[in-house]
This record gives C-alpha cells, structure tokens and sequence, in this order.
C-alpha cells in the first residue's frame, strides 16, 4: 500500500501545464492566472469625491454656520470647469474628480440649501475629508494579483478596473468522464431489470469537474466488455487532457479497466493507504492522464478530491491545490484505521467558537446520501489508533457551514 502523500505526490509529478491564452473576462472565473498582473496606472486615477456634497476650501468653513456662493455642479463623468476660489464651493457628487482647490468635502447632510445659488455648510472638515485621493486602492506599478491566483468574480472585477479585459490564463482543462459497469442505467431510466442501478457516478464527477471550472466530455455508461472499453478510453485519451473513470478497479473477477488499461498504456493499479477508496488506477495512456476511480460513489467522491481536483488545478496553473483545512474538535468519537487515512464524512458547525465535526450518517462507502448531508471530511491519518469526543481533528471544507438560516440572521 501506497501512503496517501506519496500516491498524491507522484500523480501530482505525472501532471504538464496546459498552455497559455488570453480569455475574456465573461469567460475567465476559474481560470489561473499564467503571470503576475501588475497595476498599469493608479486606480483612482484621479481623486475623486467620497460623497455627494460640496468641494470647500477648509478655512472657508472652519467656523460654522457659514453661508458660501456655489460656483458649479459636477456630477460624476464630468470636471469642474472652474477652481474652488476662496468663498465659494462646487457641488460636487460621488466619484466625481476633484477640483482644482478644493481642501474636502462636506457631505449634503451637513449642509442646507439657500436660495440664490448659495448654500449654508454646518460642519468644518479637516483637510483630505471624503476624498478619495489618487493610488488609494491600487498604486502605478503595484502588483494586483500573482500568476496562479483562480479567477472569482471580485478579482474580475478589479481586473476591469485596470483595462484587464482578457487576462493572460491556461486554459481550461477538457476532461472525459466515463462510468463503467453492466449493472448502470442512466438516471431517466424509469424501470431497472434485476441487479440493475442508476449511475450516480457521472452526474457526481461532473458536479465536481464543474466546480473545478473545467470542460466536460460525457462519455457516458461503457459496459464491462474489453473491446468497448478499449475503444472508449483509446476515445477519450484522444479527445481530452485528463480521463476520469469509475469503477471496475478493485479485485473482483470482472474488473477488466486494469486488464485493459495495462495493454493500452503505462498505467497501474494501486492501492493507496486510504479508507476509503484504497483501489485506484492512476497511469498514462498516449500522455493522456487517465484517473480510475473506484466504482461505490463515496470513493469514488474521496478519490476525486485527493487525486482528481489537485492535480486539474495544477495542470490549470492554480497555486493553491488543496481544499481548506480547518482544526476542528470531534462531537463524538470518530473511526480510525491506524494502517490509513480516514476520511471521514462530517457536518461542521460552528458551537461555543469552536468548530465541532460530526458524522453525517452512515460511513459506508456506498452510502451516498450521507456525504451529501456532509460539508467537509474529517482527515484522521494513519497512526493514529483513535479520536475521542472534544479531541483535536482536521476537517477538509468542500464548503461552509450553514450556520446561518433567514430567521435566526443577526441584527448588524
Ligand atoms: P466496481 O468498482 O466496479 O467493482 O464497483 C463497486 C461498487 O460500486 C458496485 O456496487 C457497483 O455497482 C458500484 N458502482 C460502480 N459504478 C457505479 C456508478 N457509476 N454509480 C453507482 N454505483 C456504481
Ligand atoms: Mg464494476
């Protein structure tokens, strides 16, 4: 058996970059930066106004109530024509650039309308008040974002901020998936024959190869006949980067992936010191990496993510490849296998200012319906002979605690 780390640091070491390309920013989230984006100009570029008010100069209002002559209006898009001269103010409202002597703003709030172009400011500011000076957020020449950051919505939105309109990526990784078995039937299947099953595989890895932002190829269901599945990963190693199987992998009589993927290529069965998902075929089929997982969904859930998701975001160029782990404490005592890594599907919520992991339902590792209740894995490494209620655990997050619920929102 094959120590987790290790198993994850050779199929880790088996994975090429993909190639560089400018994509769209509406085509862009989840997609690594190939290079560092550096700030081509300051961002404001210009001061601007905080508020909607009027643009003073600060001795003018030092002494308030003071009744001033307001010379213009700027709204924002625009620039004041005039200078803020002594005894007068402009208008000036929210983003708008700042004129030439002004000192601050006082916001609308604090002011009072006169009639006859004048208004009547009731607060003194300090210099620099509601401006937003030039390099506030970004400076000229200032890095943004290293190369390897993933692309979510905020850092789109900066990125247009700077002209970034179709940023220097790896493209997207395009990833065949395939379940294999005789026994599977595709969800819309309204009868089942005896020994017939839905596949929950296909629809489970491309829920998460979607979540990795990579392209899918469905394959579809392959029967357990040598010729078909020859066919179908000689297909799929062609037509994508990356191939995901399911099932077939373990030690029964008619697993034939590995008999077949031994003729195609260089690839392996191995056992990994994991429960579960200790079968797993990892290999190269004509470069193609090819990733078989084992067929009882949960393991083939765990593998995903220890195997799968790591390394498609290292082909994408993602600096950070792993799930966050968060130290959490057992609500009740966990399983353990001193030879592996248990993984261990948990709920986790947030009590007393501690995270607390329970498990989500049965363990087995066909038992779907409980990982789905989860949101993370408990992460018990080898060695370890036992987890007691109230003792330390890592919990790898798939995602947040639903801590919160619409009728127990606080008030903020
Ligand atoms: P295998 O690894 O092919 O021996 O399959 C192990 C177990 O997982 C068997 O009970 C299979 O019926 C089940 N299984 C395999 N593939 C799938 C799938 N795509 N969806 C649901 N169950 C599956
Ligand atoms: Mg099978």
């Amino acid at each position: 058996m094959k120590p987790l780390a290790a198993a994850r640091r050779e199929v880790l070491s088996a994975m090429r970059l993909l190639p560089v390309l400018e994509v769209p920013l509406d085509r862009a989230q989840g997609l690594a930066l190939a290079s560092d984006v550096i700030a081509p100009h300051a961002v404001p570029s210009f001061a601007n106004s905080a508020m909607d008010g009027y643009a003073v100069r600060v001795a003018d209002v030092a002494d308030p109530p003071v009744e001033l002559h307001i010379s213009e209006d700027v709204p924002a898009g625009h620039v004041a024509s005039g200078s803020v001269r002594p005894g007068s103010v402009i208008k000036i409202m929210t983003g708008a650039p700042i004129p030439e002597g002004a000192e601050a703003v006082v916001k609308v709030e604090d002011t009072e309308p006169v009639p006859g172009g004048r208004v009547r400011i009731m607060a003194s500011v300090p210099m620099g008040t509601a401006v937003r000076p030039a390099g506030g957020d970004l400076a000229e020449g200032q890095l943004v974002m290293p190369a390897g950051v993933r692309l979510g919505p905020v850092h789109l939105g900066v990125l247009a901020t700077i002209g970034v309109s179709a940023p220097r990526v790896r493209r997207r990784a395009r990833v065949a998936v395939l379940s294999t078995g005789d026994e599977l039937f595709p969800a819309d299947a309204q009868s089942l024959p005896p020994g017939g099953i839905r596949d929950s595989n296909r629809p489970l890895l491309k829920g998460l190869l979607s979540d990795v932002g990579v392209e899918i190829v469905d394959m579809g269901i392959i029967p357990d006949q040598e010729e078909r599945l020859r066919a179908a990963l000689k297909e799929a190693s062609a037509a994508a980067d990356v191939t995901v199987t399911s099932g077939g992998v373990s030690m029964g009589e008619y697993d034939l992936v590995k008999q077949v993927l031994s003729s195609l290529g260089d690839v392996g069965l191995w056992k990994v010191a994991m429960q579960p998902a200790k079968p797993f075929a990892f290999g190269l089929i004509h470069g193609t990496p090819l990733f078989g997982l084992p067929g009882n969904p949960v393991s083939a859930l765990v593998a995903f993510e220890q195997f799968v998701r790591p390394s498609l975001l290292k082909m994408m160029g993602a600096r950070a490849l792993f799930r966050p782990r968060v130290p959490a404490v057992a609500g009740h005592s966990l399983r353990t296998n001193p030879e592996k890594t248990v993984f261990v599907r948990v709920v986790v919520d947030l009590e007393g200012g501690r995270m607390v992991a329970r498990s989500s339902g049965g363990q087995g590792s066909n038992v779907l319906s409980a990982a789905a209740v989860a949101n993370g894995m408990a992460v018990v490494p080898r060695g370890v002979a036992s987890v007691g209620e109230g003792e330390p655990v890592a919990v790898e997050m798939l995602r947040s605690p639903e801590t919160r619920r619409e009728e127990d929102t606080p008030d903020e």
